[in-house]
């Protein structure tokens, strides 16, 4: 029998029982109108979700990574200024895509597990051609403010990752002034990974880079295929399966609506960071920038003998719930617990508190061991 998990990791959560059903649909061809129907909607729903106009919105074949990837490749070229701002996996990640491009990559660090400083990223260089950012930190859990960063990002182009906050906290690429903003399915918007949700500007298509060295990624070629009407060719098979699956959990999103999507992983977030504390645990972040579906929690002192490996191994095989390990400068030292899309549920995170505290070897949630 397959394992049957509660996904309390950083990635990914449970899927939407609509997600799993969507999955089993038949499958149409690239090209059927029924299928580009379906495409055009999710298109339609993800500029919902991003909270912008753009018209290039779509879901790019591929995992976060490879929407970081397209952003990199299509807006970066050799000799190019870009800021990145680094506090964790993420951000180091950026930095390593645009030094490969020839970039001259300018960073504006802040400590693991502490949020940037937005006047420090937009003050790093007078005239760069990207600013860079990582919305929501999974590696340590910390939330960098988008806001302020967009609002003085002058001519540059602004590039947020927002693999893990679309669907669990506030994200307006509109509002916020962003070019490019990339996110995954896997994470707060309870569907399988596979997919990129991606959304350009009309700035940044004016200034997407002619012939980019990757050619699966180059969002010109991709534009003919997405942007529809009767110029629409084959670029790539769009992966059908992956499509109506993200239709179904936008559906769950947006029928349940933003602000309450945001306020249910508040809650949990509270309910987690809460009792996480209560059994005596501290938390990385500072408050302020913690994120709600993302908690990183320093490892506390185990019973004898005890590793925090084995702390998740006996999660997992007593309560089958998964959660994470750190990474990094954290490995060893922190577990990163996510709440996201359908995992998000109050009964999941009682249910990993009390499996912590008898794990943990306290009596009762609240109590001494
Ligand atoms: C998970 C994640 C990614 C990478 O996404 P994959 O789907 O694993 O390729 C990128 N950025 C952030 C912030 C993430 O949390």
């Amino acid at each position: 029998m397959h394992g049957e998990r509660i996904l309390m990791g950083p990635g990914p959560s449970n899927p939407y029982p609509e997600v799993v059903a969507a999955l089993t649909r038949p499958v149409l061809g690239h090209l059927d109108p029924e299928f580009l129907a379906v495409l055009e909607h999710t298109s339609s729903q993800l500029r919902t979700a991003f909270r912008t106009d753009n018209q290039l919105t779509f879901p790019l074949s591929g995992t976060g990574s490879a929407g970081m990837e397209a952003a990199m490749t299509n807006l970066v070229g050799p000799g190019d200024v870009v800021v990145v701002g680094v506090n964790g996996l993420f951000g180091e990640r950026l930095c390593e895509m645009a030094g490969r491009l020839g970039a001259e990559v300018v960073r504006v660090e802040a400590p693991w597990g502490e949020p940037l400083d937005p006047q420090a990223v937009v003050s790093a260089h007078p005239s760069p051609t990207v600013i860079a950012l990582v919305h929501a930190e999974t590696s340590t859990g910390v939330r960098n403010d988008v806001a302020e960063v967009g609002a003085a990002k002058g001519d540059a182009l602004f590039v947020v990752d927002t693999v893990t906050s679309l669907g669990g906290i506030e994200v307006a690429v509109d509002d916020w002034h962003v070019d490019l903003s990339y996110s995954g399915t896997q994470k707060c918007l309870g569907v399988p990974p596979g997919l990129s949700p991606i959304t350009v500007s009309p700035l940044a298509r004016e200034r997407l880079v002619r012939r980019p060295t990757s050619w699966y990624l180059d969002l010109g070629l991709i534009s003919a295929y997405v942007s529809g009407g009767s110029g629409r060719t084959y670029h790539h098979t769009a992966p059908i399966s992956m499509i109506y699956a993200l239709e179904a959990g936008l559906g769950v999103l947006l029928e349940e609506g933003l602000e309450a999507s945001w306020a249910r992983h508040r809650a949990c977030g509270e309910l987690l960071q809460d009792g996480l504390e209560a059994l005596g645990l501290r938390l990385v972040p500072p408050a302020g920038h913690r994120l709600p579906q993302l908690t990183t929690v320093w490892v506390p002192e185990l019973p004898r003998g005890m590793t925090e490996a084995d702390v998740r191994a006996q999660l997992l095989s007593d309560y089958g719930i998964e959660i994470g390990a750190g990474v990094g400068p954290m490995a060893g030292r922190v577990w990163r617990i996510g709440c996201m899309g359908h995992t998000a549920r109050r009964r999941n995170v009682e249910l990993l508190l009390s499996a912590l505290a008898s794990i943990l070897g306290h009596r009762r949630l609240g109590g001494s061991s």
